[in-house]
Parts: structure tokens; sequence; C-alpha cells
């Protein structure tokens, strides 16, 4: 039962030998064997490429590599299909990059292997993680480990289905708007979005480059700082990743959350919120003042427009970065008699109705004629956004809020109507438009049927270390983290 235990309490076992990294490999594998039809949170699984990279580490743990020196050494890591991976394939669950594998390793994947992950798998999500169900996926959706009838959120479903699963010890997401907060909180499991520019995007497909963010999905808190310890940091391919020292994300998980000041927006007292979602979120607050934070209420005056400003923002952003796939130099190519006719049918076939409809959106707001009205518009409605931020933050040290306005929705239900979908990442949105962290934990359950519920905290740019110690304080004094769907 390796692949049950969190990243510290596999890396104890395999620092003692009581545990071999071969082992943890093959109990991921067997897991995944059992249960992965049902779930389909991988596309694809390099079982040989896996066992060498564990026989490596224990290779390295035989000759007296420590944990101190490589602190993954021998933890199997499964990565969201839209990052690269040297040698494996690259779909972004689209059909337009066709065979297409990843020439190199993203900065993130060479990061993990330094710290001694051993990287495998290549998870499931919404085509180029545009959505919000992992339902846009070209190879079909991602079904939630709690009820296998409803979606895990999206767009990183794979990889949240895979940790709560236990076919991994934790997974790397990407988030533009919510897609590694909202998939945790809907599978019961931490999803983490550092700050922008905390991490570094090189080798990462891009959706919307001044709002993507790669993080990690684990099974408690500390394992998402041990996580967020090898991947961030400046790198030299990535112009928007910020030079600065970094802390040890663990020293800060103190429990210690006696006077921290937390924020909760007035504005997110919305209509359409489920009651036990309330209800939880509720608790978790008294829970938190129990520790001994503080409680306050601040206005994040925009919130209404946050929305509707990233709509615009990230499908302009899209439009421009998927223009690159076009037939002539990756994946699926459709012939036709001149170049147009050769984009216009590979693009046609090869991408799916949300892509086209956020291309076509992108271009439009771009468009001479509309770039002022709407494009230009919604970069400044996204610097008043950011400002709402920074001004709550000059009287608190986090910002606390549902994840998301309900709890795993069924497949299907919301698939059809896109503006739903889009509405139900009014929680996480602004995130992503500020440039600052937010994380996703565990805080409760629905009654019936039981589907996790999750608790999202915001925090200053670079405030990644509140962030993980009031998490930490909240999760090791209550049940919700340890609790793993029946499959
Ligand atoms: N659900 C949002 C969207 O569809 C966010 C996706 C993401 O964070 N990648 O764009």
């Amino acid at each position: 039962m390796l692949n049950r235990l969190t990243i510290s309490q596999l890396t104890a076992q395999l620092a003692t030998r009581k545990a071999s990294a071969l082992e943890a490999v093959r109990s991921c594998f067997d897991r995944i064997g059992e249960v992965d039809a049902r779930v389909h949170a991988f596309l694809s699984l390099d079982e040989p490429d896996a066992i060498r990279q564990a026989k490596q580490a224990d290779g390295l743990l035989d000759a007296g590599k420590t944990h101190a020196e490589m602190p993954l050494l021998g933890v199997p890591v499964a990565i969201k299909d839209v990052i690269s991976v040297r040698g494996q394939p690259l779909t972004c669950a689209s059909r337009i990059l066709g065979n297409y594998r990843s020439p190199y390793d993203a900065t993130v994947i060479e990061r993990l292997r330094a710290a001694g992950a051993i990287v495998f798998g290549r998870t499931n999500l919404d085509e180029f993680a545009m959505g919000s169900s992992t339902e846009n996926s070209a190879f079909g959706p991602t079904f939630n480990p709690w009820d296998l009838s409803r979606t895990p959120g999206g767009s990183s479903g794979g990889s949240a289905a895979a940790v709560v699963s236990d076919f991994c010890s934790a997974a790397l997401g990407s988030d533009t708007g919510g897609s590694i907060r909202q998939p945790a909180a809907l599978v019961g499991c931490v999803g983490f979005k550092p700050s922008y520019g905390l991490v570094s995007r090189s080798g990462l497909v891009a959706f919307a480059s001044s709002l993507d963010q790669i993080g990690p999905l684990t099974k408690d808190v500390r394992d998402a700082a041990m996580m967020l310890n090898a991947i961030s940091g400046w790198d030299q391919r990535d112009s928007t990743s910020i030079p600065k020292s970094l802390p040890d994300y663990t020293a800060c998980l103190s429990g210690e959350v006696k006077g921290i000041r937390l924020g909760i927006p007035k504005e997110y007292a919305i209509g359409g919120l489920d009651v036990e979602v309330d209800g939880a979120v509720k608790a978790a607050l008294k829970h938190l003042e129990r520790l001994g934070a503080e409680i306050v209420e601040i206005s994040l005056p925009h919130t209404e427009y946050s929305v509707a400003t990233y709509y615009i923002v990230a499908t302009a952003e899209a439009s421009a970065n998927l223009a690159r796939f076009d037939g002539v130099r990756y994946g699926l190519r459709i012939d036709g008699d001149d170049p147009l006719e050769l984009y216009s049918k590979t693009r046609g076939a090869g991408f799916g109705a949300e892509v086209k409809r956020r291309i076509i959106l992108g271009t439009y707001v771009l468009s001479s004629g509309y770039y002022d009205a709407y494009y230009l518009r919604a970069q400044k409605v996204r610097t008043l956004i950011r400002q709402d931020f920074l001004k709550a933050f000059e009287k608190v040290d986090a910002i606390v809020t549902p994840t998301t306005p309900g709890p795993a929705f069924k497949i299907g239900e919301k698939i059809e109507d896109p503006l739903q979908m889009y509405l139900s990442d009014i929680f996480t949105i602004s995130c992503n438009l500020a440039g600052i962290c937010g994380m996703s934990i565990p805080c409760g359950f629905t009654a019936n049927p039981k589907l996790p519920i999750g608790l999202q905290f915001l925090g200053r740019p670079f405030g990644e270390e509140t962030l993980l110690r009031v998490a930490h304080a909240f999760e090791q004094t209550t049940p919700w983290h340890k609790e793993r769907p029946v499959l």
C-alpha cells in the first residue's frame, strides 16, 4: 500500500530501506491496473520507463544518497498531459497534436528529476486545459472517484483523480483560472496555485500565458510544500519567472495560526451557493477562529467583473498561443490545395468544440474595432481586480472562500451550457487575474451522496508560506484529508 502514503510517509520508509522505490512504483501500477479502467485518470503510461527510474532511485539510495540531498528520491509523481516530458507523448487531450512526443523536459520536470522524483504517466485534462470538468478531453472524460457519474472537475481532473485514487504519491497540474484548485476541491485533495512567476512555465503548453502557473496536487499540505520546494524558482528559460531567494516551504508548518487575520470577502456571498458547501465553509471558519485566527470582513468590489474579464483576457491569449497548431510543424496534418486550406482543414478536424469557441472569442475581442471595447477595457478591469486584493492584504494575511459554489456535478450536466460552466469558476478566477497565490484543501463532505467540499485560501503575491501555515494548522486538526473514496 505504498501508493497510499503521503510523500513524507513514503520517503521515511524509503530512507530506512523498509520499502524500495521499485515497490512504490509497482504499488501505483497495481492500483492503476485495478481501477483506472473506471476512473480514466491517465491518457498514457510508460511502465518500463517508470521501473527504470525506480531502479535508478534504489541505486542512489543503496549508494547512501539521502532525502536531505534529494527530497523526493523514489517518489512517483504523475504529470498533466500539457507539460513536456522528454520522449513521452504530449497530447494536451487534443487530436491536433497527433502522435507528437516531447523533445525535451519542461523545467519543472528537470527539477523534479533533480530532486529524485519518478516522473510517470500523462494525466487527462480538458483539451488545452480549457474547461472545468475534464469532459472537453478528446479522449473521453475522467470520472470522479467518489461517484463515477460525476466529473472530477477540471481542467487538471486526471491529476486530481490520480492523487485521491492513490495512483501516485502526488501530481502536477496547471491553473489558469482554477484548474488545480477546483478539481482538488471536487475530489478532496490539496491543490496549490503558486503566485505568478514563482514556477517556470518553460515546457508548459501555453493556454493564457499571463495567467498560467504549474502547481502540485497532493494528499496533504506538507506534501504541497515539499513539491513547491522542488519546482519553484527562477528560470532563464521563462522571462516571467521571478528572481528571488526562496524559503524552505516546509519550515513554516508550525501549526500556529494565533493572530493571523483572515478576510472574508462580502461579495463572495453569492446566490446559488450550495447550502452544504456554505455550511462546511462556515464551520471551517469557526474552527480557524478556535485555533486563534481572527476573522475580518473585507471587500473585493470588482468581483462581479472577474468572470467576464477572465473570458476576454484568457481567450485573447489562447487565440494567439494556439495559432502555432496549423498542421505544418506539429502533429496532425490534413492536406489541402494551398496552405490556407491545409491550415483550416487541419484546425477544423484537430480542435474540439470548446477550443474553437475560445479561439473565435479571442480573435473577436482582439480584432480591430473591438480591441478597445473588449481587450483593452478587460486589461484595465484586471488592474482594478489586482488592486482590490492588494488593498485587502493591507488588512488581512489571507482570504478564505469556498473553492467552488457546489460539489462535483454530473457528467453532462453543464457541458451543453458553456456560460453555466464558466460561472462556476467565480471563486477561483480572480486569483489568476491578480497573479496572487491560492490553494484548496478538503473541509468536509456533502451528506448524500458523499462528495468532498473544498476550502480556498488566497494569499499575497509570494505569500505562499502564510497559506501553507494556515492550511496545515487546519488540516492537522480536522479529519477530512484522511478520507478516501471506495472504488
Ligand atoms: N475553467 C477555466 C477555463 O475553462 C480555467 C481553466 C484552467 O485553469 N486551465 O478556462
